[in-house]
Parts: C-alpha cells; sequence; structure tokens
C-alpha cells in the first residue's frame, strides 16, 4: 500500500495545528513508535490528545497495541492536498488575517498554501 507524500521529506519547521484542540504540533524526527513506519511526522503533545500529522496520513491517529499499530485518520479533517505534491495539507495560523485559517504543504521546499477564512472551518472557537 503506498501513498502519495512518503517519498517526500517533510518540512521540519512547520507548525501545524491541531484539528481538535489547537495546538501547535511538534515534529519528531524518529517518527512513529516501534512497529510501525520510522518516518518523522508531528505529534500533538496537548494533554490526551494523540494526534498526528505527516504528508502522507494527514491528520492521523494511532490506535492498536504496541506491535501492531494502525493509523486511523482524523475523520473531516484532510480535504486539502497540495497541488504540486498531491500531499496532504497542514492547517496552520492566518498570519496575514486573525479570522482565518491557511493551509499549506508540509513538503520542505514547498510553498503552496490556500486560504480558508471561516468558511466550513471545523475548529470551534
Ligand atoms: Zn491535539
Ligand atoms: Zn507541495
Amino acid at each position: 500500500m503506498t501513498q502519495p507524500g512518503f517519498s517526500y521529506a517533510l518540512n521540519a519547521m512547520l507548525e501545524p495545528l491541531c484539528p481538535r484542540d489547537n495546538t501547535v504540533m511538534r515534529y519528531e524526527a524518529s517518527g512513529l513508535p516501534s512497529g510501525t513506519d520510522n518516518r518523522p511526522s508531528y505529534h500533538c503533545g496537548h494533554e490526551g490528545c494523540s494526534v498526528r500529522y505527516d504528508l502522507g496520513n494527514g491528520y492521523f491517529t494511532l490506535i492498536g497495541m504496541p506491535d501492531r499499530i494502525n493509523s486511523v485518520e482524523e475523520p473531516g479533517v484532510n480535504t486539502m492536498k497540495c497541488e504540486n505534491h498531491g500531499t496532504w495539507m497542514y492547517r496552520r495560523r492566518d498570519l496575514e488575517t486573525e479570522s482565518g485559517a491557511a493551509w499549506c504543504c508540509g513538503v520542505e521546499g514547498c510553498g503552496y498554501c490556500t486560504q480558508t477564512g471561516t468558511k466550513g472551518s471545523w475548529v470551534r472557537t
């Protein structure tokens, strides 16, 4: 099972927002726990939250035992893909307009971003 995005390098300097609690997620170069593919990902450090982001899965969580972990897509969150790479985009604070949100490509060196404003936002603030 090959998904697009895994051949690209995940930018380590991003500040993706967790879709559940709006926390800035932290980069983990060591990637997922043992027993899974050891790719870098972002991990929400908010208390009790296990949401992750990477290029191939978008926002997802891990379920299962340590020796048999499955990634489960965060429902309703992953809707935007980079037009250049076909990878899932991450959400970040929009630095231009405080009310909106921006979705950006997480591939290193890619500057593809799109504005969403507040329409259809799944974030409750
Ligand atoms: Zn979170
Ligand atoms: Zn891209």
